[in-house]
């Protein structure tokens, strides 16, 4: 498997630390808000890809942090008047809510940075005693920038350059000694959350966060670190610079960033107001859709949004499902159970469609040419499957379909069917609402029947319905 490795800007081949195993560590959000449909990049592709690592026999430990302590977390909380932790304890609910609804496994570990204070002090203090930090009068801790030779080796850029960009935005009265130093530790101010520390009462810089967290629940050196590519400069970097001066080893193997998704090709964002949460999206789509759309393009890849590509997603999707619909339908009518010869080869050569799948994933988690791949596969199984085939057969297509869309995190299994009360209660609720003129809530009812196969027919003698 080749993997795109931002340090080399080459693809490489992948070859885990420790084999059979996989370290992963991905910059999760700051929780002051639901999180926007650019933030759900990073979250699903690099699941798609935990996924496909783990469909090939890896053993993944995947970390994803929660930044919960953060200017903006803070003025939230003053805002509403409420503790900064209301604030990022709720905005991490939703975000897990979020992730569950777009089929985003759970982390192997969340990390909170608000719980992993000791370790950021532990290590800012291995950095004074190194020589790469120093505290100022005031108690901020800042990184000794220049000191870190390899420094720019992930964002390729060049000290010198960085500091005449610094130039003229350095502020008088900074107690910083090099212009291009960054903040490990900085004092409280009036309001915000605090915790003693050797050099003043105070929080932790957002970079040191990464490289405490990454540490301690994936050790020193790991495979992989991931994030959005906005995060190469100077976040990670900055987390290299802390992690190696200060653990003496390479930090990760590969680094791993996703393309921005776009809004009329200007990055999604909060500070731009450019954004739709992903709650927006789910008023009007399953957020299978959403997950969807964000395959069909390639990960680096930057990604525009629009309505049109949500439709165009929300068709492939529905095909991909309707296909294994059906071959459900089909298990349940058939009157043969054992395969034939004929059945076999036939199943055999979809074997094509996986290896192209495969071929796919393992180039840099090519996930458009995978989700072609399926659709190939969707469309054998549209000319090969019908009722008059074997069961073992139908199962074996379907088993096949279902294996690939598991790595996708394409959920093929519908919902339960209804029962023939519940169908009964739903008629009887758009009834009332149509007596009760609201006819939204009617039509509402009427397209959900019909999505799970019950066709309504309103008649003289009421309203009959059918399985489709
Ligand atoms: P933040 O909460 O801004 O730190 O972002 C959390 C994650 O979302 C990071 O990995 C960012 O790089 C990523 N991200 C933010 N906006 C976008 C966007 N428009 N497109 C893709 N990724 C994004
Ligand atoms: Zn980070």
């Amino acid at each position: 498997m080749k993997i795109f490795n931002t340090m080399s800007r080459q693809k490489e081949e992948f070859v885990p630390l420790e084999e059979g195993k996989v370290s992963i560590y991905v910059c999760g959000p700051t929780v002051y808000n639901l999180i926007h449909i650019g933030n759900a990049r990073p979250m699903i592709v690099f699941d798609t890809f935990r996924r496909y690592l783990e469909y090939k026999g890896y053993e993944v430990n995947y970390v994803s942090n929660f930044t919960d302590v953060d200017d903006k977390i803070i003025k939230k909380a003053n805002e509403e008047g409420v503790d900064a932790t209301v604030i990022s304890e709720r905005y991490i609910q939703e975000c897990k809510k979020d992730m569950s609804d777009m089929n985003v496994k759970p982390a192997t570990t969340h990390p909170l940075a608000t719980k992993e204070i000791q370790g950021m002090i532990d290590m800012i203090a291995t950095l004074i005693d190194k020589g790469y930090a120093y505290a100022a009068e005031d108690g901020t801790v800042y990184y000794r920038t220049r000191k870190f030779a390899e420094y720019g080796k992930l964002s390729h850029k060049n000290l010198d350059d960085l500091q005449a960009g610094h130039r003229d935005i350095k502020v008088t009265g900074d107690l910083k000694e090099d212009a291009l130093d960054f903040v490990l530790w900085k004092p409280k101010k009036e309001g915000e959350p605090y915790w003693e520390s050797p050099w003043c009462e105070g929080r932790p810089g957002w970079h040191i966060e990464c490289s405490v967290m990454s540490k301690k629940y994936l050790g020193d050196e790991i495979d992989i670190h991931a994030g959005g590519e906005d995060l190469i400069f100077p976040h990670h970097e900055n987390e290299i610079a802390q992690s190696e001066a200060a653990n003496g080893v390479p930090f990760a193997k590969y680094w791993m960033h996703n393309g921005f998704l776009n809004i009329n090709n200007q990055k999604m964002s909060k500070s731009l107001g450019n954004f739709f949460t992903v709650r927006d999206i789910a008023e009007k789509y399953d957020l299978q859709v959403l997950r969807f759309f964000m395959l069909s393009a390639h990960y680096r890849s930057p990604l525009n949004f629009s309505a049109d590509l949500m439709e165009a997603a929300k068709n492939g999707l529905d095909r991909i499902v309707t296909a294994a619909t059906t071959l459900k339908r089909q298990m349940d009518a058939t009157q043969v159970e054992a395969m034939s010869a004929e059945e076999k080869a036939l199943f055999d050569a979809t074997e094509d469609y996986v290896k192209k799948f495969e071929a796919a994933m393992d180039d840099d988690a090519n996930t458009a040419d995978a989700v072609s791949a399926v659709f190939e596969l969707v469309k054998f199984v549209n000319t090969n499957a019908s009722s008059d085939n074997s069961r073992m057969y139908l199962q074996l297509l379907y088993s096949r379909m279902n294996t690939l869309c598991d790595v996708l995190g394409i959920i093929l299994e519908q919902e339960e069917e209804l029962l023939d009360a519940d169908v009964e209660a739903l008629i009887q609720e758009r009834t009332d609402a149509k007596k009760a003129k609201n006819f939204a809530r009617a039509d509402e009812i009427r397209e959900e029947l019909k999505n799970r196969g019950i066709i309504l027919e309103d008649t003289r003698e009421g309203v009959k319905w059918k399985r489709a």
